[in-house]
């Protein structure tokens, strides 16, 4: 009899999983708790998966094999803690698919930056010329391209919910950009744990595989220096210089020193701008140079690569006043990348779902750089009250609309408008990117 999979979840990893299941002649069934996308049916109805909605039913699910959990859904719920009584293993959609393709992997995980690194690294491979995919939480599924495609490589986003969920899978490279207080809901508030979920990255990762990192982080210059065995280590960093790997040289030139090549650039040619940014070019430099490509290509496609939607994304400006949304800065640490960037006075949008925030951080640079605060939150209280010694105009709105007018309003010419909240957008927003569309849109009809 066919092995039975049960997959929990179907939108974009769980519908690949099952259509991969489904292609390999797995017995498969999807379960989800919410209603499911119209286009996420359609595809299962195609593929002739049996599936249910609005419900978990035990019958169907506890006689699973195995089970692949989307990353949406807690170790809290109670089907998953079902699953563990009846000792029924729970796998990630990204374990899952790793069964079945041959290709290199190069898998991307950190606090902040992920997406970021994993389009510029794909950008950079596939302008070389190679056969590349980029998935993870980018695009389509990893475990839909797998059942679909058949690319040489695949540059892989990697969460810290994808991560716990891996347990044979092995990264060829694995980039740990930072890792920084996030998500401590689904952590037990407990940091320790989030760093040990991050660390997984390097699970399995042979002698002969890398593990790129940030020298710079203090956790992870900690966690890595003790490190036994595992894969060759190679750091990137703005303070120290290494014999290989990435760093800054004079506060401008950004090195890149791999199999005795070094790439040589001036950090303004590079298309993405902010400290955060030099350090994802490293990452993603670095990366590229492993696979042996040519400096050439790695130093255009540096200077060339067109940013993603809503990260220190520019909309242009008003009357002299610059606006910028940010809206993917959904924690303290990106936030404080993004003030860090500005060199002009800062009209300050912030606020949203705050995830047990620790604003402390960003007190000086609040300080040099904020004449006003414009509050886009349900509730603004932990803003208003931290920031009211130090920023004399503190508003509060609702709506982007009105956050992007009273922005408008409180900022004079030269002066930019930064949307980036710190926190998680659910209270007033679907998610950050309908924050930052409607943030865009309210700006267009200024
Ligand atoms: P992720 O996929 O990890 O959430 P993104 O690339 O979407 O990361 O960026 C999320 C936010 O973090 C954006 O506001 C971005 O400007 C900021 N950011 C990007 N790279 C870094 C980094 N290396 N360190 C800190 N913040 C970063």
């Amino acid at each position: 009899m066919a092995k039975r999979i049960v997959i929990l979840g179907a939108a974009e990893s769980g519908t690949g999983a099952a259509i991969l299941a489904a292609k390999n002649n797995l017995d498969v069934f999807v379960s989800d708790l919410n209603p499911i996308k119209k286009q996420y049916k359609n595809a299962l109805k195609n593929h002739d998966i049996q599936w249910e909605e609005a419900q978990h039913s035990n019958e169907l699910i506890l006689n699973a094999d195995e089970v692949v959990k989307s990353p949406g859904i807690p170790d809290k719920a109670p089907i998953i803690k079902a699953l563990r009584e009846n000792n029924i293993p729970v796998i990630s959609e990204i374990e899952f698919a790793a069964r079945y393709t041959d290709a290199k992997r190069i898998c991307i995980t950190g606090s902040n930056g992920k997406t970021t690194t994993t389009l510029l690294t794909g950008h950079i491979l596939k302008k070389a010329g190679l056969n590349v995919k980029v998935a993870g939480n980018v695009g389509k599924s990893f475990a839909w391209q797998v059942a679909t495609q058949n690319p040489d490589v695949y540059v892989l986003e990697i969460s810290s919910f994808q991560l716990d969920g891996m347990i044979d899978f092995r990264a060829d490279i694995s980039v740990l950009l930072n890792i920084t207080p996030d998500h401590l809901d689904r952590y037990d508030h407990d940091f320790e744990k989030y760093v040990q979920s991050k660390l997984r990255i390097l699970q399995n990762q042979r002698q002969t595989d890398y593990c790129i990192y940030c020298y710079d982080d203090p956790v992870l210059k900690k966690r890595l220096s003790s490190l036994d065995g595992g894969p060759r280590l190679i750091p990137f960093s703005l303070k120290e210089r290494f014999k290989e790997g990435a760093w800054l040289e004079n506060e401008k030139k950004l090195r890149i020193n791999i199999k005795t090549e070094e790439i040589n650039m001036d950090i303004h040619e590079l298309a993405l701008i902010g400290k955060h940014n030099i350090y994802n070019s490293m990452a993603g430099g670095i990366a590229a140079r492993l696979m042996d490509l040519r400096k050439e290509v790695i130093k255009e496609s540096l200077s060339d690569f067109q940013n993603v939607d809503h990260r220190l994304e520019s909309l242009g400006s008003v009357r002299g006043i610059e606006f910028i949304n940010d809206s993917k800065a959904t924690n303290v640490n990106a936030t404080w990348y993004a003030l860090e960037t500005m060199n002009r006075p800062v009209i300050w949008i912030a606020g949203g779902q705050d995830k047990g925030n620790d604003y402390f951080m960003l007190e000086n640079l609040v300080k040099n750089k904020v004449k006003a605060i414009i509050c886009l939150g349900e509730d603004n209280e932990r803003i208003k009250k931290i920031f009211s010694g130090i920023v004399n105009t503190i508003i509060e709105t609702r709506s982007a609309k009105d956050a992007a007018k009273a922005a408008y309003l409180c900022a004079d010419k030269e002066d930019v408008v930064l949307l980036s909240p710190a926190c998680a957008s659910f209270d007033l927003f679907e998610n950050f990117e309908d924050r930052g569309n409607q943030f865009k849109k309210a700006v267009y009809d200024l």
